[in-house]
């Protein structure tokens, strides 16, 4: 491919993130306000964005056995051809912020990836993707897969066959942030893996309320001195593992399950190649 066929580089794209940013996060501010939030909310609804929290950093209870919610994102970046990994976490390096490591960036997958310009970073094997992968768990960083139109719009790629897997942490993150004081038409973009559920154990929680605190979405309330999920939980597991007590338990079906839930929701707003494994 010539350079033509490529996106736009770095230093551009980084200058858009840099215009768009507060954009952005004044939509999510504004997402409160009535008729702005009907012209805010398509911005961030499907088919055009299709987000869901893998919490890749932790071992979670199924019926029969543990399951390790790594294992999920491990398949899909096998289960893709073609994988790209950005050189730098794009919110980080807009943040920046060292630590989380900043040269755990993003992923995209699909055909759309070979279009991204090599002065982000570059094309790469399965073996590498997975180390990638391990890394940012290792940094207890939670994966974001996403099919979002702002990506394709960023990297000058098409959208169609376009996947990026995003490891984020809780201060940084564009798609994090913000959050708590969303709108109500803002309420599950950000969406749990459908087989993963929560529940507080009542006899252990004291109320502290730390869970209250970090909750990017602000999905949970204490009633009665006790923690309560609500319904707008992603399922990213942060406040399981944040608890001082232990009292918040990470449940989910097997790993095909889960897998074939993943898959199956990517299929539905994308026409990305998935192999079967
Ligand atoms: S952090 Fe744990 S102990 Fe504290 S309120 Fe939340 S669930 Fe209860
Ligand atoms: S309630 Fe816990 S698992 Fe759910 S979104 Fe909040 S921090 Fe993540």
């Amino acid at each position: 491919m010539g350079l033509l066929d490529y996106g736009p580089g770095k230093s551009f794209v980084k200058w858009s993130v840099w215009l768009s940013w507060p954009i952005i996060a004044a939509g999510k501010r504004l997402s409160n306000v009535p008729v702005l939030k009907w012209l805010i909310g398509p911005f961030f609804m499907r088919p055009y964005n299709e987000v869901t929290a893998v919490p890749i950093d932790v071992t979670v209870e199924s019926p029969d056995s543990a399951v390790v919610p790594i294992r999920i994102v491990e398949r899909l970046v096998t289960d893709v051809e073609e994988k790209f990994i950005i050189g730098e976490c794009i919110c980080r390096s807009h943040n920046k912020v060292a630590t989380p490591p900043m040269d755990i960036g993003c992923m995209a997958l699909g055909p759309a990836a070979r279009r991204i310009h090599p002065s982000h970073g570059r094309m790469v094997s399965t073996e590498e993707a997975i180390h990638h992968v391990r890394r940012a768990a290792q940094a207890g960083l939670i994966a974001t897969v996403a099919h979002a139109w702002i990506d394709p719009v960023a990297f000058g790629t098409r959208f169609r066959d376009l996947m990026f897997i995003c490891f984020c942490d809780d201060t940084n993150c564009i798609y994090r942030t913000y959050m708590k004081n969303r709108g109500p038409t803002l309420d599950g973009v950000y969406k749990r893996l459908p087989g993963i559920s929560l529940a507080v154990d009542r006899e252990k929680c004291d109320g502290c309320g730390q869970c209250v605190d970090r909750c990017f979405l602000a999905a949970i309330s204490l009633e009665n001195g006790i923690a309560v999920i609500g319904e707008s939980c992603a399922g990213c597991a942060r406040c399981s593992m944040l608890c001082p007590q232990n009292a918040i338990f990470v449940a989910a079906e097997d790993e095909d399950a889960l897998y074939a839930q993943l898959i199956t929701r990517i299929q539905e707003v994308s026409e990305l190649p998935v192999r079967t494994s």
